[in-house]
């Protein structure tokens, strides 16, 4: 019933040829998917890799079971001995092997299941199919067996479940529940994958202020395409990077782009601005950075979805030097319908899953609906299983939830489906068996009316999701590192922060080594000693993030103050590393030994001021690497004892902080009232 390929409306809509300016959605997606290549496999510990794609096949490297192994609790016995009375010689329970004993006709060992067989014995008689005798004082145990039993009859041999060297999972194959498993049977501690792609999302819009606005001034709404668009991402396991909210503002959005390119992300999604206003900016900046593919797509809602391919002047992603870039239309129905029908294909291409398509069903309409006379449309709906679905069998339903507009959010509340609507202009009558492209799991719908509740189970789909998301968040943050950009010209807003995504990137990649690191907050201050002093102090005695590492100010002319800045505040200072990466910085060029740089620690917080040059920071980072996990687990043994740790920000927040910070993305709001 569910299919995984192909597309009917979109095949339907082949009568139909698009506007000249536009592509089909199929040609759209077609386009997407050719630019889309999975990412380079990373090797994850086995407790990272559920859900993820398996790039290597797996064979087993023993036998399972390795001995044969009893199927039930009862006697391991010699068969032809037959029904009668036997001395029980010893007890081979799972785990433990009753050492060295062999069944020789005429006596009989008991097993558990899982237990190995005894030498000698050739068969197993279930304890049911027994009795114990009740022996005179200084005789052993006794057992009466009841029945005629036959060679090898309950007995798993060796390699009865996996033989050694067998196939057990093939690269491509993704990971359930049960390839986990399969994977720690075969011992399989570290597991190469294909990561999750890095998603930076960004809004534009005069008009829009930030979710947190209490009161709206006249001509403003609150942005809700940014954190719908990222927890979308995040429900598909991505890492997500919150560019903030940019107005109308040509500069401003190349800046906040620019920036963006270079901290390593896989994918870009703008919201809003690729309409014909005359402040529309993104398609063209798309086309000044990189390759536009398509800029309408002839389809209801959605037909503004521009799709663009960018590389990176200077590429600091390290999983792919191609950025692929959605803008994504701003109405907030259209921007989640072209987020699941093309981004979350490229997402599944991108993390090497083998068919990248949606599911689709067939499924009968409850409702009439009206079709558009040229664009298809995508028609948001619940889909669920019905004992009856009006032909008197058993089949799939599909209830539309209401207004279409694409402005409606509404529409998108609690659907798992679009139903597939191809043009004609007319009426598609209730009972109509049309296509469903699902979007969300279906378990929670698969019941009959009367029993499901769409709400409740579109919760508990999100509920799911949510708690994998946090298990791997908690995974991922153990040590929690904060970046502070130290720059005149950057926190005036004269220049951009090449520096702080490019250490962004650097710590988030190299998250792994670092023992689960993760970058929580970044911030820009001025060239002066209160200022850098205020942050620091912050993030090490409130936040006690356990890394802060800062970038710039470290040299010789009259506002570089960052290293007594720190000096003044570090307990312990931490020469060693400050010598590893003068040594390394000194291979690249002889000015390194002008680095005034200080490094120590403050409390739990380890200090590092790191020189301002972008490709430095990656160096001396590479350079620290091999001994600065070890380091912030010794610093955190003892946090760990004194100091319970602060439940760390939300992490969109976080992000949305700092890109307000870092590149001037945030908002401010006129609202004079008083909430
Ligand atoms: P645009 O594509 O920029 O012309 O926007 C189309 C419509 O979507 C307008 O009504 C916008 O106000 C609305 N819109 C754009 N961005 C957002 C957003 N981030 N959240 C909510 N509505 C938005
Ligand atoms: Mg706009």
């Amino acid at each position: 019933m569910v299919e995984t390929e192909g597309s009917k409306v979109f095949a339907d809509n082949q009568s139909k040829p698009p506007p000249a300016t536009m592509v089909s959605p199929e040609e759209a997606l077609q386009i997407v998917l050719r630019v889309a290549r999975r990412l380079p496999p990373v090797t994850v510990p086995l407790h990272e890799a559920l859900g993820k794609v398996l790039a290597e096949d797996v064979t087993a490297p023993d036998p399972l079971p390795p001995y044969p192994a009893s199927v039930k609790d009862g006697y391991a016995v010699i068969a032809s001995d037959g029904p009668g009375e036997y001395p029980i010689i010893t007890e081979s329970r799972a785990g433990n092997d009753g050492v060295g004993v062999t069944v020789t006709p005429g006596t009989v060992a008991y097993v558990t299941t899982g237990g190995p067989i005894p030498d000698g014995a050739d068969a197993v008689v279930q304890v049911e199919d027994t009795e114990l005798v009740n022996s005179s004082s200084g005789e052993g145990k006794r057992v009466r067996i009841l029945v005629q039993t036959s060679r090898g009859v309950d007995i798993r041999p060796v390699g009865f479940d996996i033989k050694k060297d067998a196939e057990i999972l093939k690269s491509g194959q993704r990971l359930g529940a049960a390839e986990i498993g399969l994977l720690a049977t075969a011992g399989m501690m570290m597991v190469k994958v294909y990561p999750s792609p890095t998603i930076a999302v960004l809004s534009t819009g005069d008009e829009l202020v930030e979710p947190t606005t209490g009161c709206l001034s006249r001509g403003q709404i609150r942005d809700s395409n940014r954190p719908m668009i990222l927890a979308a991402a995040v429900q598909q396991q991505c890492k997500v990077l919150d560019l903030g909210i940019a107005g109308d503002d040509e500069e401003k959005i190349e800046r906040i782009l620019d920036g963006a390119f270079s901290a390593g992300i896989d994918i870009l999604l703008t919201s809003g601005g690729v309409s014909m206003g005359d402040r529309d900016f993104v398609k063209p900046l798309l086309e000044k950075k990189g390759k536009v593919h398509f800029h309408k797509v002839c389809m209801k809602p959605g037909k503004p979805l521009t799709f663009a391919e960018i590389v990176p002047e200077s590429p600091s992603n390290m999983k792919s030097n191609k950025i692929l870039a959605f803008g994504l239309p701003g109405n907030p129905v259209s921007c989640l319908l072209c987020f699941h029908l093309f981004v979350v294909p490229t997402i599944f291409r991108l993390t090497g899953w083998s068919n990248p398509h949606l599911p689709r069903v067939q499924a009968r309409l409850k409702q009439s609906v009206k079709t558009d006379p040229v664009r298809p449309e995508f028609h948001r709906a619940i889909v669920r299983w019905e004992v009856n679905d009006g032909s008197g069998s058993p089949g799939f339903v599909a209830e539309s939830t209401g207004h279409q507009m694409s402005s409606r959010l509404l529409s998108m509340k609690s659907a798992n489906a679009f139903l597939e609507v191809p043009p004609s202009g007319s009426e598609i009558y209730a009972g109509t068996t049309v296509t469903a492209i699902l979007i969300s799991d279906f378990s929670s719908y698969s019941m009959s009316k009367g029993l499901e509740s769409p709400d409740l189970g579109f919760s508990t789909q999100g509920h799911m999701s949510h708690d994998v998301v946090t298990a791997y968040d908690y995974k991922g943050s153990e040590f929690r590192v904060a970046i502070l950009t130290v720059s005149d010209t950057v926190a005036s807003g004269a220049g951009p922060d090449r520096s702080g995504p490019r250490a962004v990137s650097v710590v988030n990649f190299a998250s792994e080594r670092l023992g689960g690191a993760k970058v929580v907050m970044t911030a820009v201050v001025p060239d002066e000693v209160p200022k850098i002093k205020d942050v620091l102090k912050r993030w090490s005695d409130v936040d006690k993030v356990d890394l802060i590492l800062t970038l710039g100010g470290t040299g010789f002319t009259p506002r570089d103050v960052t290293p007594e800045a720190t000096k003044d505040l570090i307990e312990k200072e931490t020469p060693g590393l400050l010598y590893v990466m003068m040594q390394e910085s000194l291979k690249v060029t002889p000015f390194a030994m002008l680095s005034r740089s200080a490094a120590g620690i403050r409390g739990s917080t380890l200090i590092i001021n790191m020189p301002g040059n972008p490709n430095a920071v990656a160096e001396c980072m590479d350079a620290l690497l091999p001994a600065l996990k070890h380091a912030l687990k010794q610093i955190k043994g003892e946090k760990r004892e004194k100091h319970p740790r602060h439940v760390p920000h939300a992490q969109a927040d976080t992000w949305q902080r700092s890109f307000e910070s870092a590149s001037g993305g945030g908002k401010e709001t006129g609202c004079s009232c008083s909430h």
